[in-house]
Order: structure tokens, then C-alpha cells, then sequence
């Protein structure tokens, strides 16, 4: 058994897997959502602020239900995020497309950076340190 608090409403609840979010308001989380939807499909032309103020949902959560692309959004529709490495707007996702050829180029490595603590190169320690195997 995993207890944990709810981050929303704080109560404690036996956690199983994904947000750590108790049953009540997971329940009403997939509510706001499928408003959210349904208000979006209707008026494709509303901003965030204008969802979240008529759903009465936390802008922030609409915002990750399109980076998780739950939530879709129309061809011509005024809502968007914001890429997280140069704040262009986007549909979906974490990155623009500029971001995303970049990265995929290695010209930015935020991706890989967790990668590098095994050496590809050992041999280079003995090449950068020649006086070493002397020492002994
Ligand atoms: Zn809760
Ligand atoms: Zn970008």
C-alpha cells in the first residue's frame, strides 16, 4: 500500500499509478476535461484565459492537457502553449519544430545531458593523463 496526499485537495489516498491525485478528484478532473472539450469543439476561437474562466479551470491544467495531447486543438483555433525552450507557440507537445530539428541535431542537448555520465571514451583518461603509469 502506497498512501499518499492528494495534491489537490489533500485528503490521503491509496496511490496506484499516474497523477497522485485521489479517485474524487480524478473524477472530477476527467469532468473539467470533458468540458474543456466540448467547450473548445464549440468556440474554436477562445484564448485560455476565456476556457478557464468559462469552465472554471485552472489554466494551467488545460495548458498540460494539450502538451499531453488529450486535448486536441483545431486548424485556425487562437488556443496554443508555449514551447519550453524559446517560448514560440505551439499546438502540442513540449517543443517547437525549430526546437525539436535542433535538438535532434545535438546543436542544444537538454534532452541528453542525463546520458553523458557513462564515458563513450575511456581511453582518453590514459591519453590525457600519460605520467600516470609511471607513478607506481
Ligand atoms: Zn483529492
Ligand atoms: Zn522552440
Amino acid at each position: 500500500m502506497d498512501i499518499r496526499n492528494c495534491r489537490k485537495c489533500g485528503n490521503i489516498f491509496n496511490y496506484v499509478v499516474g497523477p497522485i491525485i485521489c479517485p474524487a478528484c480524478r473524477e472530477k478532473q476527467e469532468e473539467e476535461f470533458q468540458k474543456v472539450k466540448k467547450y473548445v469543439l464549440e468556440n474554436p476561437r477562445v484564448s485560455i484565459q476565456q476556457v478557464s474562466a468559462e469552465c472554471d479551470v485552472d489554466a494551467v491544467q488545460i495548458k498540460q492537457w494539450i502538451r499531453e495531447e488529450r486535448l486536441e486543438i483545431a486548424e485556425g483555433s487562437s488556443l496554443y502553449i508555449n514551447c519550453e525552450l524559446c517560448g514560440a507557440p505551439i499546438r502540442s507537445g513540449r517543443f517547437c519544430d525549430k526546437c525539436r530539428v535542433e535538438m535532434a541535431s545535438g546543436f542544444r542537448n537538454v534532452m541528453n545531458e542525463k546520458r553523458t555520465d557513462v564515458p563513450r571514451h575511456p581511453s582518453n583518461n590514459e591519453k590525457g593523463n600519460p605520467k600516470m603509469r609511471f607513478l607506481q
